[in-house]
């Protein structure tokens, strides 16, 4: 009896555990969130289980469904289109549902798309907020205000017609010194990461059709003098605690 939260790759269909191969064998069921998609990766690894479909118009209504199947001694593994399930995905409603049930739940890591962008970024990553996709209306701008201030790294998912907007929008709120990056199509062929600041992405993708997944991360606000410096480095880090 237990629910595992399965990441499947988000583009390069090498980067799949051998344990989340063995967890979606063992499994007694599979959920996802669109079982065509999911379908192709499973057929890839030569896996043949019940593949339920679980995604986000269906949420509310399955969870308890999916809770009394695993009472009943199932093991249910939760996997998403692409990454990790519940990060900008499906899969929240049932962890939590499953924890007031007193249900195991084990989310295994491996892919999902913020972390490498974050990474390839060059900026700080010692701290940073994980915003997912912005509202598209109400709430974008006070959002938008309010990150305006935030002095960690921050990141963003977003879908090619609304990167210009929002990369103009950010350079508006933020100011156009701010350093970003613009991750897309990671682990894929076409796998890019412009790095600039804001006019300077911005510039960039105005010349093109943009195409394909994306992930933008964003500088924090400088901290005001006489606070200490953001770009911090391991060491610094290890300083830190031998203070
Ligand atoms: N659960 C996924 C994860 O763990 O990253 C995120 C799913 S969310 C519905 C889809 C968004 O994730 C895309 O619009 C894009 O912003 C980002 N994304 C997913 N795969 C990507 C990739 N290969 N390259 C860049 N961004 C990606």
């Amino acid at each position: 009896m237990k629910l595992y939260l399965v990441p499947t790759p988000i583009g390069n269909l090498e980067d799949i555990t051998l344990r989340a191969i063995n967890i979606l064998k063992e499994a007694d069921a599979i959920l996802a969130e669109d079982t065509r998609t999911s379908g192709v990766l499973l057929k890839h690894l030569g896996i043949s289980k019940p593949l339920h479909s679980y995604h986000i118009f269906n949420e509310h209504q399955t969870v308890q469904r999916i809770v009394n199947q695993i009472k009943s001694g199932k093991t249910i593994a939760l996997v998403s289109d692409a990454g990790t399930p519940a990060i900008s995905d499906p899969g929240f409603l049932l962890v939590r549902e499953c924890l007031r049930n007193e249900i195991p739940v084990e989310c295994l890591p491996g892919p999902t798309a913020f972390v490498p962008a974050l990474v390839n970024s060059g900026l700080p990553a010692d701290r940073f907020t994980f915003e997912g996709f912005l509202p598209h209306k109400k709430g974008r701008q006070t959002r938008l205000q309010e990150l305006a201030q935030e002095e960690r790294t921050m990141i963003f998912y977003e879908s090619p017609h609304r990167l210009l907007k929002t990369l103009e929008q950010f350079a508006q709120y933020f100011g156009s010194d701010r350093l970003a990056s613009v991750s897309r199509e990671l682990t894929k062929v076409y796998e890019e990461t412009v790095r600039g600041t804001l006019p300077e992405i911005i510039a960039y993708f105005a010349e093109k059709t943009i195409k394909g997944e994306l992930v933008i991360v964003v500088q924090g606000k400088e901290p005001e003098k006489g606070k200490r410096k953001r770009d911090r480095s391991t060491a610094d880090v290890e300083e830190d605690e031998d203070e």
